[in-house]
């Protein structure tokens, strides 16, 4: 059940991951894919205000060509140098065609596009031309089709802008290259998603530790240990003092103190694996618990480590009562599907003194467990002081 209950946690968190995950890698795609036509939509009206500036710098030179400062040839001739030497970003460029289709100037295009493009077809068999003719008839608009990028033969999908500028019968038209579109398009939103997901990253991994921390927290705060169902260390320090004022009424009882520490502990684990080393310690805190009465305390002090307090009424007993403990855990056989072993642990032992603090009696208690892991390990060491009071 408690190890059942700390799977169940830990699944929970994992779905709970999975969710935010899902959640998260959602939101960046649909951040993507909707800032993506946001931009595609923003570079379209860019390109439109910019062809419109143009269109009206001719429009200017119009007005000054009507006022009789300068000829339609001068005026044309500065109109058509204004537009070729123009450029936007990385292959932007303005040209111009007269409106029956001859062409009046393009910076990049050579003889195979010229001189007449009414008839023209990209490689897809569209008259763009003629589409041209109609959209900017109809106020200037968009027009997809084919056409190389300069200095290139192979035709690329484009898209094109173009207005009428009815006194000259000009069409003035400028392009976007679909693909160098998306291409700066992807850079960046990788680059912002980038960011995102990052920023996601750290917030996934910050939130792990942090549940981490708070488990354990809340571990220390449990009145049971999770593994073997004993009390916890947090429970005795608060419990203890019932068994103080306990003994303060009773002194001719003995608070005794069994301070329990598995040997080679290490061992096991190096060899058989955490998880077996977590197997022993449950059998170890059940046989632990078989052997306690209700009123006794017994604690997971520490990682392999185990504190019990009780009320004995003579030496014997307390000997017995270490003994019996000492020899079944002795006694277990460790069987999992490709090992067989056995464990042993070491006791010491101490009486608590109402002269002096409990923890004062843990670590004389500790003392004579070191003595007993110094004696050679799997044994039981009783401190002078309760055979003193036993006498
Ligand atoms: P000694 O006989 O001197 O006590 O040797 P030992 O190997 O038992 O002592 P040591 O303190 O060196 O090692 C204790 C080991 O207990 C180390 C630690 O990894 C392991 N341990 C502590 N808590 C747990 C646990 O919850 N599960 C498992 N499987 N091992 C644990
Ligand atoms: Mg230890
Ligand atoms: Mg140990």
């Amino acid at each position: 059940m408690k190890k059942n209950k700390r799977s169940t946690i830990i699944k929970r968190f994992l779905l709970l991951l999975i969710f935010f995950i899902i959640v998260a890698t959602t939101s960046v795609i649909f951040f993507y894919f909707s800032f993506s036509s946001k931009l595609k939509i923003e570079k379209k009206t860019q390109t439109q205000i910019l062809t419109q500036a143009l269109s009206d710098i001719v429009e200017y030179l119009h007005e000054i060509e009507k006022s009789s400062a300068m000829t339609e040839e001068q005026a044309k001739k500065l109109a058509i140098n204004a537009l070729k030497n123009a450029r936007y970003e990385n292959n932007g460029y303005f040209w111009i065609n007269a409106t029956n289709g001859d062409m009046i100037m393009h910076p990049f295009a050579d003889e195979t596009y010229g001189p007449n493009q009414m008839d023209l077809q990209d490689i897809k068999g569209n008259f763009f031309f003629r589409e041209f003719l109609e959209k900017a008839r109809d106020g200037g608009g968009w027009v997809e089709y084919y056409w190389p990028k300069p200095g290139e033969t192979k035709a690329y999908k484009k898209i094109a802008y173009v207005v009428i500028f009815e006194e000259w019968e000009w069409i003035i038209g400028t392009g976007i290259y679909v693909d160098e579109m998306d291409a700066s398009i992807f850079k960046t939103l990788l680059q912002t998603s980038g960011v995102i997901s990052l920023l996601l990253l750290v917030f996934i991994v910050f939130i792990f530790f942090e549940a981490r921390s708070l488990i354990k927290d809340l571990n220390e705060l449990a009145i049971k240990d999770n593994l073997t169902g004993l009390y916890s260390k947090f429970f005795f320090n608060e419990t203890i003092k019932i068994f103080l004022k306990r003994h303060k009424r009773n002194p001719q009882l003995f608070l005794t103190l069994f301070f329990l520490d598995l040997d080679h502990f290490k061992r096991i684990n190096d060899t058989y694996g955490h998880a077996i080393g977590d197997m022993v310690l449950e059998k170890v805190g059940k046989i632990l618990l078989d052997n306690t009465r209700s009123e006794d305390l017994c604690v997971r002090y520490g990682g392999e480590e185990f504190l019990i307090a009780g009320f004995f009424n003579t030496l014997e007993e307390v000997q017995n009562y270490a003994e019996r403990i000492r020899s079944q855990i002795e006694g277990t056989n460790f069987l999992t599907r490709k090992y067989y072993f056995n464990a042993t642990i070491s006791i010491g032992i101490a009486a608590h003194d109402q002269e002096n603090s409990i923890e004062k009696t843990i670590k004389t208690a500790d003392k004579q467990l070191y003595i007993a892991k110094s004696n050679g390990r799997n044994r039981v060491e009783i401190d002078d002081s309760l055979k003193k009071k036993a006498f």
